[in-house]
């Protein structure tokens, strides 16, 4: 059975929340780890509401560390701290992060020190890899040190189970040696393995928060199912995104067409769209058809 990638949207607006729309964080759950996008203020409530579990982090992702994308940290780490968090938290995040964390340590008292955090600065290129799933990381272009990353699964050959008990192939450690595609004997048959072998697509899911568009994002993105994508203006504000280095939705969508990516979703609204999202969704949809808007406690699954 294929794993699922499972994502809730806990905050999907931008500098200024708004009744609808909490600060920007999504929280990735794909076995068991539990991988947060971003901790804007407020984020630890919107666990509460979307009845996830803080203490289940394994990872923290930081895009960069403008206020909207991080004051939450604080509470939530010492949150974490009094339930007993007793894994080794990992923070990535751009250029200066370790202090920042540092900083923010500060904040809660000493007795944050009884975290374990292990703190990761990253640039561009893989920044995590257990085999099974690897994080990447681009530098892109805001007006302090940020990156956009992507949650990659990677192609897997498996065993075709049904076909060996077919050809009553018994249990033994050449049934290893068969999964790795390898010619075996067995009880005198030369079994190929290849042909016991089937492919399973990787995955990938791409989170670019606040930039000025680049064509290395579109790079970065390639190929994407999934790309999450910040949408701060409608494209009628194009060079007030430019100067603040943010994305329109037109960029956004851009960026997914270009990128070939499957599908799109856009966050991380200004707040002068609280009553008309549907400007900015309509203005996407007509660049790449495979675009929602997201709303706080959405869910994607894929
Ligand atoms: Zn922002
Ligand atoms: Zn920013």
């Amino acid at each position: 059975m294929v794993e699922k990638i499972n994502l809730t949207f806990l905050g999907t607006g931008s500098s200024i929340p708004t009744a609808r729309r909490n600060h920007p964080a999504v929280l990735l759950k794909y076995k068991g780890e539990n991988i947060l996008v971003d901790c804007g203020e407020g984020t630890q409530r919107q666990f509460r509401k979307a009845k996830l579990n803080p203490c289940k982090i394994s990872k923290i992702l930081i895009s960069h560390w403008h206020g909207d994308h991080v004051l939450g940290l604080p509470g939530l780490l010492m949150t974490m701290m009094m339930n007993g968090y007793n894994k080794s938290l990992e923070i990535y995040g751009p250029r200066g992060t370790k202090e920042w964390v540092r900083k923010y340590f500060d904040l809660i008292g000493q007795k944050g020190q009884s975290l374990d955090v292990v703190v990761k600065e990253v640039s561009s290129g893989v920044v995590f890899d257990d085999g099974d799933f690897c994080i990447e990381a681009v530098e892109v272009e805001h007006d302090c040190p940020a990156v956009a990353y992507s949650f990659v699964v990677k192609e897997k050959v498996r065993l075709d189970r049904e076909k060996l008990v077919k050809l009553k192939i018994p249990n033994s450690p050449l049934v290893g040696e068969l999964a790795k595609g390898k010619v075996v004997e067995i009880d005198g048959k030369r079994v190929d393995g290849k042909k016991l072998v089937y492919r399973e697509k990787g995955r990938k899911v791409s989170f670019v928060m606040d930039t000025r568009y680049s064509d290395s994002i579109v790079k970065f993105v390639k190929g994407a199912d999934l790309l999450v994508s910040e949408a701060t203006y409608s494209a009628e504000e194009s060079e007030l995104a430019d100067e603040r280095g943010h994305l329109t939705s037109v960029d956004a969508a851009k960026i997914a067409k270009k990128g070939k990516v499957g599908g799109l979703v856009l966050m991380h609204l200004s707040q002068r769209y609280e009553a008309v999202p549907k400007v900015i969704l309509e203005e996407a949809k007509g660049v790449f058809e495979n675009v929602r808007v997201v709303e706080d406690l959405d869910e994607v699954e894929l």
